[in-house]
């Protein structure tokens, strides 16, 4: 084998030409390369063969794997072409993504790192900022997600909203239940947003969608209501038993100050601290937990009752979809006159959702998914902070969580 070929082996080039081999002033590795002949006057972007332009800016570098312990770089020139439809751009490499100081070796291994690896050894180990990590997953899975086609087929999916950062920033997000795969992400959380996803999807595999289970915000049922009426609606399950929980807090809060106002110091006193108690799901409670949980039953009814009020919608979801369906009718009657303001509130926002609600019931349509998946997606939003844009970390969470992440480099063989 002659030498230039090995050096093109063991920098994993394909399709390009080593001319020599260097080590630079820095001691770093400076390899020399041009494209094959056939690569060569094609367009950064859409790869035509166009006329060329100029020689552009001369010689540039892009960051290739370390060889052994050194640094390394490929070289080559870098000149434009005018294309038809993107006018004058620098010429296409096979060896580095349009735009990128990096071979794609080297960012396919970022990539694979990102999602399996910490924050910190990505970095160190890859000798980048962080920063530079949040475009280089932005130019992988966009380009994995163009490859992948992750909106075929589908047929039940979740829309949800997920806040990122403090201030209030959302992003919606769209998850198959199928395959449990996020499949759409995007900054916001409107009518916008949504229709968006919705143009992405196509009018043809919008028809195919069957289910689509959401939280009970109007700006997601408008959408579908307009751009996909053919499927049902289902009101997620979680954002019913949500707004149960926060129902039962509003109640806490009430009777606590009540308490303090008619200077009732030992019931004020022994309601702090019922919070987990009454948040939490009653075969999780410690024993102190289930004595607190007594007391209240003993010393405050009302609050008892909003916490049986919550136990039993609860409880619905657990039942098949008959008798779910019955008891929630039941549960209705019950809340309606309970005395409890923000639980009187409930049970009108459950009969305005009555339709969507029993949807969930009647297929079955489990959120498990979509929660761990909303639980994994808030994860990586604190890892990707440092990130410069929120399509940064969408396209982290695409890599880790819609399966866009790319194998590490030269493990898979190209045939
Ligand atoms: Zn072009």
């Amino acid at each position: 084998m002659r030498k230039e070929r090995v050096w093109a082996r063991l920098l994993g080039l394909e399709r390009a030409v080593v001319e020599s081999v260097e080590i630079d002033d820095k001691r770093q590795v400076v390899v020399a390369v041009r494209p094959h002949h056939r690569e060569r006057d094609r367009c950064g972007v859409c790869g035509r063969r166009c006329p060329g332009f100029d020689l552009g800016e001369g010689r540039r570098r892009w960051r290739a794997l370390d060889l052994g312990t050194t640094i390394t770089h490929l070289e080559a020139d870098a000149p434009r072409v005018r294309c038809p439809e993107h006018g004058v751009v620098v010429c296409a490499v096979p060896w580095a993504r349009h735009g990128s100081r990096f071979t794609r070796a080297f960012e396919e291994q970022v990539a694979w790192l990102a999602v399996n690896t910490s924050k910190s050894a990505v970095a160190e180990l890859m000798r980048i900022a962080w920063r530079s990590v949040g475009a280089i997953c932005e130019r992988v899975a966009q380009e994995a997600g163009r490859e992948a086609d992750l909106l075929a087929g589908l047929r039940r999916i979740g829309i949800d909203e997920i806040s990122h950062r403090k201030g209030h920033r959302y992003l919606t997000v769209v998850v198959d239940h199928d395959t449990g795969r996020l499949i759409w992400a995007a900054p916001g959380r409107d009518k916008a947003t949504v229709g968006a996803f919705f143009d992405a999807l196509g009018e043809k595999r919008t028809r195919q969608l069957k289910l689509v289970s959401c939280d009970m915000a109007g700006w997601i049922e408008a959408v579908l209501a307009d751009r996909c009426p053919k499927a049902k609606r289902c009101v997620d399950p979680f954002h019913v038993i949500q707004l149960a929980t926060e129902a039962l807090d509003k109640v806490r809060r009430e009777v606590w100050n009540e308490a303090r106002r008619q200077g009732q110091g030992d019931v004020a006193a022994g309601l702090k601290g019922a919070r987990y108690a009454l948040w939490k799901n009653p075969e999780d409670l410690t024993e102190r937990q289930q004595a607190k949980l007594a007391d209240i039953e003993r010393l405050n009814r009302p609050l008892y009752r909003a916490y049986l009020l919550k136990e039993q919608l609860r409880q619905i979801y657990r039942l098949p979809a008959r008798a779910a369906i019955l008891l929630l009718d039941e549960w209705l009657q019950w809340a309606r006159r309970c005395r409890l303001g923000p639980f009187v509130k409930l049970a009108r926002t459950i009969v305005e959702q009555w339709d969507g609600i029993v949807a969930a019931i009647r297929y079955g349509l489990s959120n498990a998914r979509v929660e761990a998946i909303n639980t994994q997606i808030r994860l990586i939003a604190r890892r990707a902070f440092g990130f410069h844009s929120p399509e940064a970390l969408i396209s982290l969470a695409m890599l880790k969580l819609g399966g866009l992440c790319p194998p590490l480099p030269g493990r898979v063989t190209v045939t």
